[in-house]
């Protein structure tokens, strides 16, 4: 099974596009639950990561992704 892949700053998609007709959402608080915020109003949601999970679509934009990661 995929697991998905998903990190603080990163864009991701939604199964369900919020009601403001965006459907991107940037990853800006990790932890037990994932606070989210739309690209499009700016809201901001809290949901427990098990959901989060399940709405995820894919990961539009990696934010770990855009730099190099080698480590020291
Ligand atoms: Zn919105």
């Amino acid at each position: 099974m995929e697991r998905k892949v998903f990190g603080l700053g990163d864009i991701v998609q939604m199964k369900k596009p919020h009601p403001c007709g965006a459907n991107e959402m940037e990853i800006i608080r990790m932890g037990m639950d994932i606070r989210i915020k739309c690209t499009g109003c700016q809201h901001s949601v809290l949901v427990p990561r098990a959901k989060f999970e399940k709405n995820l679509k894919k990961v539009l934009v990696s934010a770990a992704s855009k730099e190099d990661s080698t480590d020291l």
